[in-house]
């Protein structure tokens, strides 16, 4: 859950002059609006607790041999870009080692690190001393090489994702809320083609120019909270850590030794320079010139880097930004009628429904069903979608659904300032969490009934 921020005692407003509200209050009145007057939040709460609970129960051994089927998949794509990456053999060759190197990082991260580390297979995986939420990846670096080797620590963005992002989603304190985060560049006093020129140069590198560090703070802040440490006042938690911020050396939470030392460097050293060195070996074997191979390869690591880096700008960058995702104030109970509701308005769905079509989005087409219910497995999000959809229609809960190249559109318009997201009515999100506590105290009565 989000630490909301401390409540000051109330000023005498009648000696105090009024200062502007912080936030936009939002307006009921808006057409878009609608739908929030007659909305039932008891009702739709009910409605999706339960299916969740129906979801959960339901998984099994099918999930697991899904699992499979996908970590088969994003290993075939490994095989073949590490096979093809070093052969000077014409365009349609490197095409295909470029295309297949960068799958296999976006799969592996997208899909199978995901929804392990959200716990979607700890109930029912067999192995349980590794498709777990607690063992996949973390703990070690050898996990970190072998399940999920990245620009991320696994440990950092299971904090920054799985928690801040998560429980938090689309608040202020949601370290992903891209609104925020493009602040600066929102109010750039240039002019648009700059802006968007930046944003292009964003694409290819946001991975490990913004993510990566950005992750890692959230991991120092975690440990920092734990502690009791305070932050001083002139260091907003909220705000991006950035490579920028690194290299002009005014981060406060570590240096750029730490991160090129802990984060960034081993994935650096061994993905792009030592994995592709056994291609030395086999230049020599063939009688090749010294380095022909190998130089190839390393130079075929970075142009899918540059690849997978768009890809996951595609698929991620977009679940949650446009101009008709609302956005909230305070930070709400998870699993609470707010909580529900707020996955719905803030995630955007794109096209989905079969294996090949939802492997190529990694899985993060189901946006809206992973944020309600983020510990399930893969199999079970195809079979929610549907469902979930069909109550927020009765609802009358706008569920959006677009085809994501149309999502990267709105996205880019948020990150260069030309649109604005939603305020969700400040009145509406108080009365809401409110309601949530009467719920609660139903749902804990009812659950009472049920043991008696
Ligand atoms: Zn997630």
């Amino acid at each position: 859950m989000c630490l909301t921020k401390e409540k000051k005692a109330a000023p005498d407003t009648a000696t105090v002059k009024k200062s502007p509200p912080q936030h936009p209050a939002g307006d009921i009145s808006k057409p878009y609006n609608a739908w929030i007057k007659s909305f039932d939040l008891k009702a739709f709460t009910k409605e999706i607790d339960e299916l969740g609970e129906r979801l959960q129960a339901e998984q099994g051994e099918a999930d697991v041999r899904h699992l499979k089927k996908i970590v088969m998949w994003s290993n075939m794509c490994a095989f073949t870009g590490i096979l093809t990456m070093g052969l000077n053999a014409g365009p349609l060759v490197k095409l295909l080692a470029i295309v297949s190197l960068s799958t296999w990082t976006f799969s592996r991260w997208t899909m199978i690190a995901h929804h392990t580390c959200h716990g979607g297979y700890d109930k029912i995986h067999p192995e349980k001393d590794r498709w777990n939420r607690f063992k996949f990846a973390v703990g070690s670096f050898w996990n970190r090489l072998n399940d999920w080797f990245d620009w991320m620590m696994p440990e950092a963005w299971n904090i920054e994702h799985n928690n801040r992002h998560h429980y938090c989603l689309s608040e202020m304190e949601d370290p992903d809320l891209v609104e925020n985060n493009l602040e600066e560049i929102r109010k750039m006093d240039v002019s648009l083609p700059v802006k968007y020129l930046i944003v292009a140069i964003n694409v290819v590198t946001w991975k490990w120019a913004y993510y990566a560090p950005n992750t890692y703070k959230e991991l120092k802040l975690a440990g920092m909270r734990r502690r009791g440490e305070p932050i001083p006042d002139h260091v907003n938690p909220t705000d991006a850590l950035t490579i920028r911020v690194l290299l002009a050396g005014t981060s406060y939470f570590y240096s750029l030794k730490e991160f090129v030392t802990v984060v960034a460097g081993p994935y650096l050293l061994i993905h792009f320079f030592i994995m592709p060195a056994f291609l030395l070996a086999v230049e020599y074997y063939l009688g090749l010139p010294v380095g022909s191979m190998y130089k190839t390869a390393v130079g075929n690591l970075f142009l899918a880097e540059l690849l997978t880096n768009a890809h996951a700008f595609v698929a991620i960058v977009t679940n949650h930004a446009g101009d008709d995702m609302y956005r909230f104030r305070d930070g709400c109970k998870a699993y609470s009628g707010s909580f529900y509701l707020r996955q719905v308005l803030a995630s955007v769905d794109f096209d989905y429904g079969s294996d090949v079509v939802d492997f190529l989005h990694g899985w993060l087409n189901y946006q809206v069903e992973h944020h309600l219910y983020p510990q399930l497995s893969m199999l079970s999000y195809q079979k929610c979608a549907p469902l979930v959809r069909e109550i927020c229609d009765r609802h009358g809960v706008p569920y959006v659904k677009q085809n994501v190249f149309w999502r990267v559109h709105k996205t880019v318009e948020i990150m260069v300032g030309t649109t604005s997201m939603r305020w969700f009515p400040e009145k509406e999100e108080r009365h809401y969490l409110e309601l949530d506590k009467e719920i609660e105290v139903e749902k804990r009565a009812a659950k009472k009934a049920k043991v008696q």
